[in-house]
């Protein structure tokens, strides 16, 4: 059986919608998977560890990291700056192993022109309402971000025809499955004698 490269598997979505916890999950279980740490200018939340959640950087050095190109994919949001190490991801992938992005709808577009063999699956919030409640809920950010949040997640849904898989987030535990049952499939499409 030859498999070559890697595969880079896309998690997007909606704020809110739950990527971080069904990523988390999913690494818990899926040995075989390398997750692309991202940068981010934003503030380090309680509990995050540098190198671990992000790699935290002041807004100068992720402006010289654009410049550098250095990065995949990047996109502003909500005021914070937020990126993919382009040469992790490339020599991962090289080496034959699979790379998993979580990252927002304006980032994933960009990576669908760079790589469009990448497979990019969207997370669907289970309605509206719901997703609302869990940016509430979150309790971590303030009115005003909430409200840029929600206008934000009513964007991104409209871009959800552009991705190869949709799963539908109502019930973590169901969603992870089916992140599991795309990534057994995506090998099995690329498996040759
Ligand atoms: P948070 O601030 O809640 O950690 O993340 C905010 C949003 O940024 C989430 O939707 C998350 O998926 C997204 N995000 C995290 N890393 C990246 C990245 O490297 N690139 C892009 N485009 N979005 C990212």
């Amino acid at each position: 059986m030859i498999k070559e490269k890697g595969i880079l598997f896309i998690l997007s979505g909606p704020s809110g919608v739950g990527k971080g916890t069904v990523r988390k999950k999913l690494f818990e279980e899926e040995m075989d998977l390398q997750y692309s740490i991202s940068m981010t200018t934003r503030e380090k939340r309680a509990g995050e560890v540098d190198g671990v959640d992000y790699f935290y950087k002041s807004q100068e050095e992720f402006e010289k990291l654009i410049e550098e190109g250095e990065l995949l994919e990047y996109a502003q949001y909500v005021n914070n700056y937020y990126g993919t190490p382009r040469q992790y991801v490339e020599e991962t992938i090289e080496k034959g192993f699979d790379v998993f992005l979580e990252i927002e709808v304006q980032g994933a577009m960009q990576v669908k022109k760079n790589f469009p063999q990448g497979v990019f699956i969207f997370l669907f919030p289970p309605s509206l309402e719901e997703l609302k409640n869990r940016i509430v809920n979150r309790g971590t950010e303030s009115q005003e971000l909430v409200l840029n949040r929600l206008k934000e997640a009513r964007n991104e849904i409209e871009m959800m025809d552009a991705y190869d898989y949709v799963v539908v987030n109502d019930k973590v535990e169901t969603a992870v499955e089916k992140v599991k049952t795309i990534i057994k499939s995506e090998h099995l499409k690329r498996e040759r004698i």
